[in-house]
């Protein structure tokens, strides 16, 4: 790894000049953010372990057959990890720092390592899509780099807890059909 790049933001822009390379949010998940791929898997083993021992109990004290406590396990025990992936995974993700990928302490300002603007997260991209930067500047084709709506970090975090919430309930109703119907 060459010491002088510093900025990876400018090494990815001086690779990119081949072609008009599509300014696609940067697909860097699991692998940069160590942290929170461990807390979302601790997340889902955690709901998993609760799912397991509700159904267990419920099977038991309900003297269920094993298969539709099986069943059951399976139903809430898939949804409860869903549910706590994707919620561990936003509330997690909105630490970390977009520019430079430091993660930050909870609710913090601005990031502690590159001072980027962690509560309005300005975001500067070219029109034709070839760049997006996270501070203003010039687009390698010239032209000025726009600024771009900032992303509602906490509505995006509250529409998908709501949205987990709504799946799980919808399935808790219909397991509940399915097992008045039996
Ligand atoms: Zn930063
Ligand atoms: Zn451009």
């Amino acid at each position: 790894m060459p010491p002088s790049r510093s900025r990876p933001s400018d090494a990815d822009a001086g690779a990119d000049d081949g072609g008009p390379a599509p300014a696609r949010w940067p697909l860097r998940f699991a692998s940069s953010r160590p942290a929170a791929s461990r807390l979302t898997v601790v997340a889902v083993g955690a709901a998993l372990l609760v799912a397991g021992s509700a159904t267990v109990a419920l099977t038991v004290a309900l003297h269920q057959p094993i298969r539709d406590g099986v069943l059951d396990f399976v139903v809430f025990g898939g949804l409860a990890a869903i549910t706590a992936g994707v919620l561990t995974w936003e509330l997690v993700g909105t630490r970390y720092c977009p520019r430079c990928g430091h993660e930050n302490a909870r609710k913090a300002a601005a990031c502690a390592a590159c001072a980027y603007d962690l509560a309005t997260r300005p975001r500067f991209a070219c029109s034709e899509g070839h760049r997006l930067a996270y501070e203003p500047g010039m687009c390698p084709c010239g032209r000025r780099l726009l600024a771009l709506r900032a992303p509602e970090v906490g509505r995006h975090a509250v529409n998908s807890v709501a949205l987990a919430l709504m799946v799980f309930l919808g399935a808790l109703l219909l397991a509940q059909l399915i097992a008045t119907a039996r």
